[in-house]
């Protein structure tokens, strides 16, 4: 086997989900990681409400720290990309210029860019962590989709609407159009 095709081989690749809160990310990419793992692939699940907890912490909400946060977890994923190791991201992502900086860091043939894209009537009647309502009674300032802005991504690898699918089938979707 040539360097090149081992090398191809051994790296391992970035699933970024992104979408509204509520819109099914982390619960997705919980599901996607239990099958790759049934594959004995390795893999590293990386959340944004995880790593804001902790790495992250010095990190709010603004355009900027945004940014910051979504750059620092891009560096993470190449680095991992990098030994081998395939990473599903769920973060909100809800500018294209971030998505941009993404893919350029973690470079294009290894960036799978998924848009979880469940319409906000939707995550709002979910209203998983209660933020919506927060929210709209103005306790949490630059919510996205309420207070914030959430582009539609332009040029993403998949569109997943959760509406009326489970979430196996929505992992199943996304794995088929990566590997098959
Ligand atoms: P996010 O990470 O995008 O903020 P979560 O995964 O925390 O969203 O919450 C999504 C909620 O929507 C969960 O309660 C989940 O059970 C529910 N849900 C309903 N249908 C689906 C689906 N097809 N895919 C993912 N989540 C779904």
């Amino acid at each position: 086997m040539s360097q090149m095709t081992m090398q191809k081989l051994k790296k391992g690749k970035t699933i970024w989900l992104m979408g509204l809160s509520g819109a099914g990310k982390s619960t997705i990419a919980q599901c996607l990681i239990e099958k790759l793992r049934a594959t004995q692939q390795i893999c590293f699940g990386l959340d944004g409400d995880q790593l804001r907890a902790g790495l992250n912490r010095n990190l709010g909400f603004s355009e900027q720290d945004r940014s910051e946060n979504l750059r620092r977890a891009a560096e993470l994923c190449k680095l991992l990309n990098h030994d081998g190791i395939t990473v599903v991201a769920a973060f909100i992502t809800p500018l294209e210029k971030d998505r941009a900086l993404l893919k350029s860091i973690i470079g294009a043939e290894d960036f799978f860019e998924i848009h979880i894209a469940t319409p906000l009537e939707v995550c709002e009647q979910r209203d998983v962590k209660g933020l919506y309502q927060k929210a709209r009674l103005g306790l949490i300032e630059n919510f996205t989709g309420i207070t914030a802005s959430y582009e539609v991504p332009q040029s993403p690898f998949l569109t997943i609407n959760t509406v009326g699918l489970d979430v196996d089938q929505c992992a199943i979707q996304i794995l088929n159009k990566i590997f098959i």
